[in-house]
């Protein structure tokens, strides 16, 4: 029997964020007073503006989608809008009952060498506003008192599929020093530079960078290509999600999986849908999902399930109703709901968990079992036996709270 979970009780249960993009996630009022600082040109100058002409409910397609980021990474390339965008990032989502995030963005579009802004000052001035709302948040007197969960968060450093420099205007990096290379050979280097930034910054500076993605354009860009840079983040304990399986076949999910030791799946949307494979030597389609659902499932590689960001970036899949996410529930697959991007996406973690629980077959246990793995399947920046009980103290707080709202007998 599917039980009424009201909004009030969504917002009090304690909830992850895995998969959260900090350029795709600003408050629309900020973007507007950041832009005064940084000169950034805009469509619009006022909310109703910019939610008409660039930050929409439905968009044509991944194009239309990708293009708000264009305004917010320039925004970002300050290091006060910066802090400011991660404090506030953090505020919004314990302020619906999120308890845990990890906050993933590109530092090698965010630099800006003019204001002496690299990769370190970028990922410090990020660091920087989040562990300020925490400190905040993690001072409350019932959080003290251990009446409810502490808030804590990590951060991901996304390599870019397709980065060239040309996104960012101001990344020189290796790029103009080495016009001998083809462009895919300067993509390989510029990831590999930033993955290495990233294990120094984290190893000297003491920055909870938790784990390494790769994002953007997925066609023409398999994962397998970024090989030697996720076996350089394996050999160094970061851990591993990929964007796969978004706009492209299962193969590439399998290819993060087994060649990028992926620990984790970003949105693996096309996981359940045979005709999206491309290779021409897998035969039979339907077998090879099947079997590559077994295998993650049984090797438990989380699937970060982005609903609404979905349906935006893939309009032919029509209605909610349509996600594959009930294949992943019933293939038994380790998932938990994520919003990808809070102001493209205009989510939040509790429309997520809505959308959800309304238009898919949840028992209470499966919703408990998706909340868990958000935990669960975090890349917490401590050790492991400090997640456990990290984990252990936010499902107790989620048993809690179900038995105030009459789902769990007391
Ligand atoms: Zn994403």
């Amino acid at each position: 029997m599917q039980l009424n979970y009201s909004d009030e009780f969504i917002k009090a249960m304690p909830k992850a964020d895995l998969h959260l993009h900090l350029d795709g996630s600003l408050r629309l009022s900020s973007l507007l007073e950041m832009a005064k600082v940084t000169k950034t040109q805009l469509p619009s100058y006022t909310l109703e503006g910019m939610k008409e002409l660039v930050f929409k409910d439905k968009y044509n397609d991944l194009g239309e989608y990708l293009h708000c980021f264009q305004y917010t990474c320039d925004v970002l390339r300050d290091l006060e809008n910066l802090e400011r965008a991660a404090f506030e990032l953090a505020v919004d989502n314990q302020e619906e009952g999120v308890n845990y995030i990890e906050v993933r963005f590109a530092p090698q579009l965010l630099t800006n060498p003019d204001k002496g802004i690299h990769l370190d000052q970028v990922l410090e001035a990020v660091d920087n506003g989040l562990k300020r709302a925490k400190t905040n948040y993690n001072q409350q007197d019932d959080v003290q008192n251990g009446t409810k969960p502490r808030f804590e968060y990590g951060i991901i450093a996304c390599a870019m599929r397709m980065f060239t420099g040309a996104f960012s205007p101001y990344y020189t990096g290796i790029f103009n020093v080495m016009p001998e290379f083809e462009p895919m050979q300067v993509i390989q280097l510029a990831a590999m530079d930033m993955v290495k930034a990233c294990v120094r910054i984290r190893d000297s500076k003491g920055i909870p960078i938790v784990g390494v993605d790769l994002a953007g354009q997925e066609s023409g860009y398999p994962a397998g290509k970024f090989k030697e840079v996720y076996k350089y983040a394996h050999q160094h304990f970061m851990s591993k999600t990929i964007h796969a399986g978004e706009a492209y076949g299962a193969e590439s999910v399998f290819e993060a999986i087994t060649e990028c030791f992926a620990d984790r799946i970003g949105h693996g949307y096309s996981l359940f849908i045979p005709d999206m494979i491309k290779d021409d030597k897998i035969d039979d389609r339907q077998k090879y999902v099947n079997s590559l659902a077994s295998f993650i499932a049984d090797k438990r590689i989380c699937i970060e399930v982005c609903l609404t960001s979905n349906l935006q970036t893939n309009p032919s899949i029509g209605s909610i109703k349509n996600h594959k996410f009930q294949d992943i529930l019933n293939h038994r697959i380790a998932t938990t709901l994520c919003t990808d991007n809070r102001l493209v996406s205009n989510t939040t973690m509790s429309a997520e968990y809505r959308l959800a629980l309304d238009n898919f077959d949840i028992s209470f246990n499966r919703l408990k079992d998706i909340v868990a793995d958000g935990f669960k399947k975090s890349f917490f920046g401590h050790d492991y036996v400090n997640k456990r009980v990290y984990a252990k103290d936010c499902m107790n707080y989620f048993n809690e709270v179900a038995k105030k709202y009459g789902l769990m007998a007391s």
